[in-house]
This record gives structure tokens, C-alpha cells and sequence, in this order.
């Protein structure tokens, strides 16, 4: 049984596989490879483009999804993680997908190893399926994003997006660098930058992030505006540059991409959005049915 709780649970065929996957997906009508699966979610954070990419992806693919909202689920009278995890699993789905506010709870349930467990964001951890979607939409544009260097821009210390996509965008043998100011930074061996004027004409990929403030336990930044006088990514920064522009959603417009950024050819948020589908119907078919 295969889960997915990072990238790192994936060989290399099998990151290759899903690219190719989720290009042919892509590119022709998919046939209901998972006619016979049952899929639950279980969220326990928000959510609007993971849980519905998901669904659409299992849906596409000819599979069943139903959805536990843990707000209104017996977790609200005080079951606890692992027996509503085993009660759902005593329904014999093909796979759970599951978001959580605590890093460590996807592993916990994929060692319970009762089906497969798929990580659709744990705490400031992982977020897998966004790396691989990201992984995907640079391959689509660049053809081989080895030698490219990425800069992620904002508050990288709190984002589950940026610790899995540095880990498999270093993986990938890209260069990545960190643009943030001091309270946004992790604790990195990686190229460290607090202005943004000093990396635009080193990178080829910009990954704006919004600020995390439901993670944050004290107040990390006092005035969004003046944070987005420095890191917003706005069209005089960007220039007549050919650079691709990245966000994961939801984007703080003018904190994090100006408006007319948001409209420019070179800004790739919906294109993540479109390929996620994509990519996560390639990882459904992979933990599903190949493995
Ligand atoms: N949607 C992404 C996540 O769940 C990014 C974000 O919320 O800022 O981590």
C-alpha cells in the first residue's frame, strides 16, 4: 500500500510517470480508470481549490467521492483523529485524502495502514500535490527545469507549499532562493534575500505566497501595506522580464500580485489551478490502481 504524505514517498519513475500522466490526461479525454473507487475527504481546514480539484480529479476518472466535514462530524464531540480515521476506513474506501492543521497527521493515519492516505496539506509541513502540480506547470512551459532558479517570495517560514516545493524543486536539480523579510524567513542553508530588486534578474520563476496568519501565533508583520510596498509583485518589479509567475492560492491581490499582474500572460495561478486537476488524477491513478 502506497500513501502520499510528501513527494519524497515517490521514486523518480514514479514523478516522471505522473508528469506524463498528467500531460496525456491533459491533453485527451481520460478514460474512468477509477469507475470502481470510492474516495473520502476528510478536511479539517479550509479549503477551496485542494478539496475541489480532488473531486473534480476523482470524478473525471469515473470514481466516487464522498466528504466528511469534520465541523459537523462526531470530532465535534470529541472522537479522536485515529478512531473517526478507522470508522471511515471500516467503510473500505480506496483512499482518503486528508487536511490537517497538525504536520504529523498524515503519517499518523498512513502508518495505521488500513488504506491509502493522501496528503492534501498538513500544517507548515507538506503540501505534496501542489510541489507536483507546480512541478508540472514549470515542465509544461520550460521542458526541463533542471538549472532553473526559482525565488519564493513571502512567508516561507509558515507555508506548507514552500517546505514541500524546496524539497522537490531542489530535487528536480533546480536553484532556489528565498526572498522574505526577517520574520518570514525559515532556517535555511539556501540563498537568502530580504529585497526583491536584488534577484529579478537571476531567476527564471517567481513563487509569490500569502501570509499565513492563521499560523501565526503572535503578530509577525504589523502593516500589510507597507509589506506589499517591498514583496508585492507588481509590474514595475516585473518589467518586460521573462519570468513565470507562481502563487498557490489564495492570492492577497495587491499584498501579494498586483491586479494587473494577476491579468499578465506571464502570471500562471489559473494554469496551476487547470493542471492540478490534471496532476491529481495522475496521482489517484498512480496510488490507486498502479501500486
Ligand atoms: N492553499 C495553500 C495551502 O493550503 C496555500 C495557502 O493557503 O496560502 O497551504
Amino acid at each position: 500500500m502506497q500513501h502520499l504524505v510528501d513527494t519524497n514517498n515517490f521514486s523518480d519513475a514514479q514523478i516522471t510517470q505522473l508528469l506524463a500522466d498528467a500531460k496525456s490526461f491533459k491533453t485527451q479525454c481520460p478514460p474512468k480508470l477509477l469507475r470502481d473507487k470510492l474516495i473520502i475527504t476528510l478536511f479539517f481546514e479550509a479549503s477551496t481549490r485542494t478539496r475541489s480539484s480532488f473531486e473534480v480529479a476523482a470524478k473525471r476518472l469515473g470514481a466516487a467521492v464522498v466528504h466528511l466535514d469534520p465541523s459537523r462530524s462526531s470530532t465535534k464531540k470529541g472522537e479522536s483523529l485515529e478512531d473517526t480515521f478507522a470508522n471511515l476506513c471500516a467503510m473500505e474506501p480506496d483512499g482518503v485524502i486528508v487536511r490537517h492543521s497538525k504536520n504529523e497527521t498524515p503519517q499518523i493515519l498512513a502508518d495505521m495502514q488500513t488504506t491509502p492516505v493522501i496528503n492534501a496539506g498538513a500544517g507548515n509541513y507538506a503540501h505534496p500535490t501542489q510541489a507536483l502540480l507546480d512541478l508540472f506547470t514549470m515542465v509544461e512551459h520550460f521542458g526541463d527545469v533542471q538549472g532553473k532558479t526559482i525565488a519564493i517570495v513571502g512567508d516561507i517560514v509558515s507555508s506548507r507549499v514552500a517546505s514541500s516545493g524546496i524539497r522537490l524543486m531542489t530535487r528536480m536539480g533546480m536553484h532556489v532562493i528565498l526572498v522574505a523579510p526577517e520574520q518570514f524567513m525559515p532556517q535555511s542553508d539556501l540563498p537568502q534575500y530580504e529585497k526583491l530588486e536584488d534577484v529579478m534578474d537571476k531567476v527564471d520563476v517567481i513563487m509569490s505566497l500569502r501570509a499565513q496568519l492563521e499560523r501565526h501565533e503572535t503578530e509577525l508583520f504589523e502593516d500589510y501595506d507597507d509589506y506589499a510596498r517591498h514583496y508585492c509583485i507588481t509590474k514595475e518589479r516585473m518589467q518586460d522580464r521573462d519570468i513565470l509567475l507562481l502563487h498557490p492560492g489564495p492570492v492577497m491581490r495587491n499584498i501579494d500580485i498586483s491586479d494587473e499582474m494577476l491579468e499578465d500572460p506571464r502570471c500562471k495561478v489559473l494554469t496551476q489551478v487547470k493542471n492540478g486537476v490534471f496532476m491529481r488524477m495522475a496521482i489517484l491513478k498512480l496510488l490507486l490502481l498502479d501500486s
